[in-house]
């Protein structure tokens, strides 16, 4: 998909209004799946609780993407991660 898009930009140039629309969109759209499949597939084995979900509600905004990468066990069950 992110190959699609860098192919239609290199193409257009974005010199059509139309196009660059069309390409803020989707990449809008791409970016909001992601987002999406982070929320929901990235989760604790065990208990089942949404890591990144429970980082956005209960870490302060600007540690909870750090938090992501530095817990080494689940908040909710003390699983242990990998
Ligand atoms: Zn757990």
């Amino acid at each position: 998909m992110g190959a699609v898009i860098a192919f239609f930009v290199a193409k257009s140039q974005l010199e059509d209004p139309i196009a660059r629309i069309i390409v803020g969109l989707l990449v809008a759209v791409v970016l909001a799946i992601g987002a999406f499949y982070a929320l929901y597939s990235v989760r604790c084995p065990e208990c089942k609780l949404r890591w990144v979900w429970w980082a956005l509600k209960t870490q302060p905004h600007s540690r909870w993407s750090h938090w992501l990468y530095e817990f080494t066990e689940c908040p909710q069950c003390k699983h242990s991660r990998g």
